[in-house]
């Protein structure tokens, strides 16, 4: 059976696959640019530029599905806003790159849609950091039907099959389809789908954690904790965005932990950063819950409410993870 004959996964596929190529537009164009470290102009672009793409498509295949995604139109709506819109047509394909500032406007806020029942969720560019700096960035997009994620495409432009990055920037899709499994592609051509397996991996010296680039994003002296805690060997890999997700559903990596640093304590976790990757995990083999091990209900509004933190493992090591995880919450650092 050819995946793409699925309407669903088809209209997921080749949405993301286009989102990608504005990406990698946009990065080879205007990050070679002398940026100023505080200019986030070119993930503006490309996160507006892929919203716009991603409504426009969802709404010629499934008008009556909600889209519920990150960004807002009010900068573009305001005169300043004017030169990013610019720069966003550069990027945009034939006839959305003729549409009025208006409806561009209003296919921005058609992402401000209810989670409800069944809906899409979409994080244009997961990984703002990484994309600015020219490391891993994801597009992800996902289908929500009953709190549940039922399928989910990750774009990864600088991300190979093999986990490592890709200096082409032909990188790699990743799909998940509950139930039926996780396949990841490299992203040109007819996609030639791999089916993708967590790895068995249970002994602590073979044990490869990955986490957060950004220190910013996640408990440090826990995450320290909890590597000792578990007797890992192996240098902890940081990397931006759900591309982590990607390489733990390929067998590259067995536990990635999303902890809240004390600047993040009280942010709540967004249901587009997290819907794609938990499925890839889960098809692929692995086990995804909360840092207490209850399962992620994406049921409760556009944050994970209901839960602390995430936890994904490869299923193996998931007992003890949460084990070690307990004792964070209980031992050295209860005051924190
Ligand atoms: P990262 O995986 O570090 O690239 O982060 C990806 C996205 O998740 C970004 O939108 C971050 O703001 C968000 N994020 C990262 N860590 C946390 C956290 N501990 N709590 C809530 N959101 C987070
Ligand atoms: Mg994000």
């Amino acid at each position: 059976m050819n995946l793409l004959d699925d309407p669903e996964i088809r209209f997921a596929v080749r949405t993301v696959a286009e989102g990608m190529e504005i990406g990698r537009r946009v990065q080879k164009e205007l990050l070679g640019k002398a940026l100023s470290k505080e200019d986030r102009s070119p993930v503006t672009v490309a996160d507006f530029a892929i919203q716009i793409l991603t409504a426009a498509r969802l709404q010629q295949a499934f008008p009556t599905d909600p889209l519920v995604a990150e960004e807002s139109s009010e900068l573009l709506r305001r005169p300043e806003g004017r030169p990013v819109l610019e720069q966003i047509l550069r990027f945009l394909p034939a006839p959305l790159a003729q549409e009025e500032p208006a409806r561009l406007c209003d296919l921005i806020d058609y992402g401000h849609g209810e989670p409800g029942a069944r809906f899409w969720t979409l994080d244009p560019v997961d990984g703002t950091k990484g994309f600015l700096r020219g490391d891993q960035y994801a597009l992800a997009l996902a289908l929500i039907e009953g709190a549940k994620v039922k399928l989910g495409v990750l774009g990864c432009p600088n991300l190979a099959a093999s986990g490592e990055e890709d200096p082409t920037h032909v990188g790699t899709l990743f799909l998940a389809s509950r139930g039926k499994g996780a396949w990841a592609a490299r992203a040109e051509g007819e996609f030639h789908w791999q089916a993708l397996h967590v790895s068995r991996r249970t002994r602590p010296e073979e044990i490869r954690m990955i986490r957060s680039y950004e220190a910013s994003h996640t408990h440090v002296d826990h995450m320290k904790f909890l590597y000792e805690k578990l007797g890992l060997r192996h240098p902890s890999r940081l990397m931006d965005s759900q591309a982590k997700y990607g390489v733990l559903a390929s067998g590259q990596a067995e536990i990635l932990v999303y902890l809240s640093s004390s600047a993040a304590r009280d942010r709540q976790i967004k249901i587009w950063d997290q819907a794609v990757g938990c499925l890839l995990v889960e098809e692929a083999g692995g086990r995804v819950t909360d840092v207490e091990g209850a399962p992620l209900d994406f049921g409760a509004g556009k944050v994970l409410a209901n839960n602390r933190g995430v936890t994904a493992t490869n299923g193996c090591v998931h007992p003890q993870t949460l084990e070690a995880l307990r004792a964070i919450q209980q031992g050295p650092f209860k005051k924190n």
